[in-house]
């Protein structure tokens, strides 16, 4: 067993109303669709445990921190962006999708499993240091990666985010941290309107245009970012693995299939076998069609595992 499956129940609890895309749902779509697959037979199960309020203030200020954790209602729903609500379970998910990067990348650390795929919600990648937008409270990616810096003193961590949309949160909080290289693509124009222009050099920023497809895809991640990651010589790969670039997903219209998720998971491991024993955590992010969601997760799962 050399890859873990972290999830917990309450991550199935947080809803931000009827017919919100963000739903408890996208969970079982993937889970289900491993189990069919045969795929959950060869990873080993974890509940996800709560992060500590230290833990995510490595990624976030204190302060917002609590006003996430005071904010949650008793009952009903709280407003935080026109899209992005609590509800009286947000808190405890939220804690819970954080602290299954922190478990991920300890189990990693402890070389207990080389690989981590988080089938957690909320998601994280939009979430600042001190604001939470686009569906995401906490960025549990961010989390994890500051853990494996800051308590497991790597000093090398690249993070790769294929997600439709850009991760201004972890641009947000990683930007000027020399430990970290970011490698992202995503549609130019969408939200959340940000970063065609990268903050600093430590930023790999690929803006795609709707409709590139596939080979433009692929064209980018070989011209972009395998460079940049052969030469930074990461000793920990983290993923945001958003999967709403597909093209049966109406958030985005980059237009890729399942076979792309597998080869740019390929062209990731492919790295980390060469730099760092095949060390690789993926943090789910979007992805909001459920058949191409739990197809697209298993075609990913599959090359973590190493059974493609
Ligand atoms: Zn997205």
């Amino acid at each position: 067993m050399h890859t873990a499956f972290i999830t917990h129940a309450d991550c199935a609890r947080h809803k931000m109303g009827a017919g919100h895309p963000e739903c408890p749902e996208r969970l079982g779509a993937i889970s289900d669709h491993l189990l069919s697959k045969g795929l959950l037979n060869y990873m080993t199960p974890y509940d996800a445990p709560l992060a500590t309020e230290e833990q995510l203030a490595r990624a976030h200020s204190s302060l917002y921190v609590r006003e996430i954790i005071e904010a949650a209602p008793t009952e009903g729903y709280c407003q935080i962006d026109h899209d992005t609500s609590m509800n009286p379970f947000t808190v405890q998910a939220a804690l819970r999708a954080a602290g299954a990067a922190v478990l991920a990348t300890d189990l990693v650390l402890a070389g207990k499993v080389a690989t981590a795929f988080c089938c957690v919600r909320p998601p994280g990648h939009h979430a600042e240091r001190a604001a939470a937008m686009g569906f995401c409270f906490f960025n549990n990616v961010v989390v994890g990666i500051r853990h494996a810096l800051d308590v497991h003193g790597l000093q090398r961590v690249a993070l790769i985010d294929f997600d439709v949309h850009h991760g201004n949160g972890s641009e947000d909080i990683l930007s000027g941290d020399d430990r970290v290289i970011m490698c992202s693509i995503f549609e130019r124009g969408l939200y959340p309107f940000s970063g065609e222009n990268p903050t600093s050099a430590n930023m790999i920023n690929v803006p795609l245009p709707a409709r590139s497809g596939g080979d433009k895809f692929r064209d980018a991640v070989t011209g972009h970012w395998l460079p940049a990651l052969e030469a930074f010589q990461p000793q920990l790969i983290y993923i945001s693995a958003g999967f709403d670039a597909h093209r049966d997903d109406d958030m985005g219209n980059l237009g890729l299939v399942e076979a792309d998720y597998a080869w740019v998971t390929r062209q990731i491991m492919m790295i980390a076998q060469r730099h760092c024993q095949g060390r690789v955590i993926s943090c789910l992010e979007g992805g909001y069609e459920f058949g191409a969601l739990a197809r697209s997760a298993a075609a990913h799962v599959k090359v973590l595992i190493g059974v493609d």
